[in-house]
């Protein structure tokens, strides 16, 4: 449900907000705005059910899970429908992006959650007479704050991973895709969790703003740049721990020695997937010289066989709000007035009635424009060219971004060598985009990318907070450095000083 204006509401009432197909601009009905005081009492639900959630054993935790994935496995038809209704995205990537790796997840965090989170012994090795546990402990009430491109996985997947920690949930979805948020809802209701450990709020951007104000222990945030700044300032003010998961402008780096077929196929479903609204798309190509009139010659033949549409199967959908549309016709423009060429697309898809822009390849751009600077989230796909691999990685980190990046090569060691000179959270070698879809593998970003990881071990010990347990083995009646204080003392701490950490001849002389 894309197409989002306020409804005026007459006083005392809730604010409303008008949905509406971003496909086929279809009215999609009317969101009511949870206001703050609605959030609170939500937040003060969660926080009541979340200390028997915590006390529970990892076993009930983990049957919630299990239960919630049959649950979808055998909802998942009805809940594409709904999703596609919304997003205006290919089934196909619906039931891929959305619903498969939200079961992946639901079902590695049932089976691994509880042997990384298991309590676990430390030898230590200069204190010997104490030992040490380490325990991770669940926060309390999580903030999970979403944004529209992704609206289920993006839900789903944290709060599945802050439950099994222990926590309970406060899930703030995007206004322009509330529907995935009642999906995500309806889920847990159907699993059987109690009630309180996982709670809605629906609203907009003061939806947002009073979660972040409500008292939760922990923010979990998907969205913009622009927004993530806010919400770190607020998080920053509180003391309150916030992950912050942001925009990107993933770079392609393609070699000489790539597969120049599968790279230029990898190029073309890592610009256009979603309609390029993913924060890992491949937003920009830095493709060396000797290879790039054959690379871009197969990209713009591979463009040229996707189906813009809604409805039946197509390729391309549309994007999902006019603003978003806005910002990618202005990036085109921009480019074109600067000497970029224009090889396929470059304008609104005049067949669709929604906001389709079709699928635009352009040439001879450079880095004084906005489509190589500036997050565009559209299906635009521009192409550098470079002299070698070197000034390739150069361009890739003159960039205020660091989410994803891919390098295409058939040498892997040189893949690696280049991902690692990358600036970026994740870096792919010879695919693209995938990196949020694999479970164990951390994800996030540098620099304005954003701060803090989800997925894999990472993302789960993100959900606790871990407490260090030390134990007196002893039970001597005093320890050596309790009072009182004496010069004996101090003459034993620098002989001690000098044996552990000295020179040989240093401590022969202790
Ligand atoms: P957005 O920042 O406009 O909104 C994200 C969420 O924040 C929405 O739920 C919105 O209602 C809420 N919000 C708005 N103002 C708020 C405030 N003051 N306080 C608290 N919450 C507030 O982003 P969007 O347009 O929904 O999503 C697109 C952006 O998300 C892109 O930049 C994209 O790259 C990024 N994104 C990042 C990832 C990632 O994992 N790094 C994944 C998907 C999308």
């Amino acid at each position: 449900m894309a197409v989002v204006e306020a409804v005026t509401s007459a006083p005392g009432e809730k604010r409303r907000l008008r949905l509406a197909n971003p496909a086929t601009l279809e009215p999609l009905g009317e969101l009511e705005i949870d206001d703050a005081i609605h959030v609170r009492e939500a937040v003060d639900r969660a926080r009541k059910a979340q200390a028997e959630w915590a006390a529970a054993d990892f076993a009930e935790r983990e049957l919630h899970l299990q239960r919630a994935l049959r649950v979808l496995v055998a909802r998942s038809d009805e809940f594409v429908d709904r999703i596609v209704e919304e997003t205006g995205k290919p089934r196909a990537e619906a039931l891929a992006t959305e619903i498969a790796t939200s079961c992946d997840a639901l079902q590695f965090y049932a089976k691994r959650a509880r042997h990384i989170l298991a309590e676990r012994r430390v030898p230590l090795h200069l204190f010997r007479t104490k030992k040490l546990r380490v325990v991770h402990r669940p926060l309390g009430v999580v903030g999970i704050i979403t944004p529209w491109n992704f609206p289920f996985l993006l839900a789903l997947n944290p709060t599945v991973q802050a439950l099994i920690a222990g926590n309970a949930v406060v899930l703030k979805p995007s206004e322009v895709a509330p529907d995935s948020g009642r999906l995500v809802a309806e889920l847990w209701r159907e699993a059987g969790l109690p009630p309180g450990v996982f709670e809605l709020v629906q609203g907009d951007g003061e939806t947002g703003a009073a979660l972040l104000e409500a008292g939760v222990d922990k923010i979990c945030f998907t969205g913009s740049v622009a927004t993530g700044r806010r919400v770190a300032e607020v998080c920053g003010r509180a003391l309150v721990p916030c992950t912050l998961e942001l925009g990107g402008k993933d770079p392609m780096i393609v070699c000489a020695d790539a597969d120049l077929d599968r790279a230029a196929r990898g190029a073309v479903y890592g610009a256009f997937s979603n309609a390029g609204q993913i924060c890992t798309s491949t937003e920009r190509v830095y493709v060396v010289d000797e290879v790039a009139d054959v690379f871009t010659r197969k990209v713009v033949e591979q463009t040229g066989l996707l189906r813009q549409g809604s409805g039946g199967e197509f390729d391309v959908g549309p994007m999902i709000r006019a603003e978003q549309l806005a910002v990618v016709e202005e990036h085109v423009g921009d480019a074109i007035a600067k000497g970029a060429r224009v090889l396929a697309g470059g304008r609104r898809n005049p067949s669709c009635p929604g906001f389709f822009f079709e699928p635009t390849v352009l040439d001879d751009v450079t880095h004084d424009m906005r489509i190589m600077r500036e997050e565009t989230f559209g299906p635009v796909l521009p192409i550098m060219r470079v002299r070698d691999e070197d000034e390739a990685i150069a361009w890739a980190n003159d960039s205020p971004y660091g989410l994803n990046a891919n390098v295409w090569t058939r040498n892997k060691r040189r893949g690696i060598r280049l991902a690692k000179a990358i600036e970026s959270g994740c870096a792919v070698v010879n695919d693209c985009t995938i990196a949020y879809g694999v479970t164990e593998s951390p994800f996030g970003g540098v620099k304005h990318s954003g701060i803090g990881r989800v997925n894999g071990v990472q993302g789960l010990l993100g959900m606790c907070h871990t407490q260090a347990i030390l134990i007196d083995r002893l039970g001597a009646r005093s320890e050596p450095l309790w009072f009182p204080h004496s010069a004996r003392k101090t003459e034993w701490l620098r002989r001690a000083l000098r044996w552990i950490w000295g020179t040989s001849l240093g401590r022969w002389l202790a």
